[in-house]
């Protein structure tokens, strides 16, 4: 059967370039849309609550690769670490210290990106560029003994004006760029760039983004 979900997904899948990775965001959709995506070939999924991921893990194949994508309060670390094969949205360094402490007790490595803020809204949890940058030149990446930084994420500021929304990716792609180019900083699989969602996929995709986190296009709207 064709359905709904299957359809949307494969037009998702052609629009965009081979080498971008699709995570599928189905927070908020029910089980029977993630397997709908599952048989249509769907591998990646994204949730953005530890609650609801810890409710459709157990009903999801095990070759399912789960992100975690929401804002990761400090208490919900444990729950999560060795059942998620990212966690895409490190927007502290008390986070990812706390992460790898986790991951070296439960003896798994984590694999993370670290989340950054550009856009214009200050609600939007994440690193600044500067802070980044200091993270990595201070060498603090090299003291993890349990947490793989795998790249970037970051979001574009909610607006309709495609010149601001390109600025904020491309200044999220130069930082990326700044630091997966730095041999002193010896970033081995550091090769992530996670931006772009449903509506701004194409501009992310334009400034160098490999990974597109896609929802409401895929599954349709959501109730919250
Ligand atoms: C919900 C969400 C998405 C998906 O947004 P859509 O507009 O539905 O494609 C992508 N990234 C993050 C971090 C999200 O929270």
């Amino acid at each position: 059967m064709y359905s709904y979900v299957a359809k949307q997904l494969d037009e998702v899948r052609q629009s965009i370039p081979r080498d971008v990775a699709l995570v599928a965001v189905s927070k908020f959709h029910p089980i029977e849309a993630l397997q709908e995506a599952y048989n249509a070939g769907q591998r990646r999924f994204g949730e953005s609550r530890v609650q609801e991921l810890l409710l459709k893990y157990p009903q999801m194949p095990d070759d399912v690769e789960w992100h975690f994508i929401g804002h990761l309060q400090t208490n919900k670390v444990r729950q999560i670490i060795g059942k998620v094969s990212l966690i895409e949205s490190v927007d502290s360094y008390r986070l990812l210290n706390l992460i790898d402490k986790e991951s070296l007790r439960a003896g798994v490595t984590t694999r993370v990106l670290l989340q950054l803020h550009v856009a214009q809204e200050d609600t939007k949890f994440g690193f600044s560029v500067e802070e980044v940058e200091e993270l990595f030149a201070t060498r603090r990446h090299q003291s993890l003994e349990a947490t793989q930084i795998c790249g970037l994420m970051g979001m574009a500021s909610n607006t309709d004006d495609e010149a601001r929304i390109t600025a904020d990716f491309a200044a999220i792609s130069s930082c990326y760029n700044r630091l997966k180019n730095d041999p002193s900083l010896g970033l081995a699989g550091f090769d992530t760039l996670s931006m772009g969602m449903s509506d701004d996929r194409f501009i992310a995709i334009s400034q160098g983004s490999n990974m597109v986190r896609v929802g409401t296009a895929i599954f349709g709207a959501r109730e919250y």
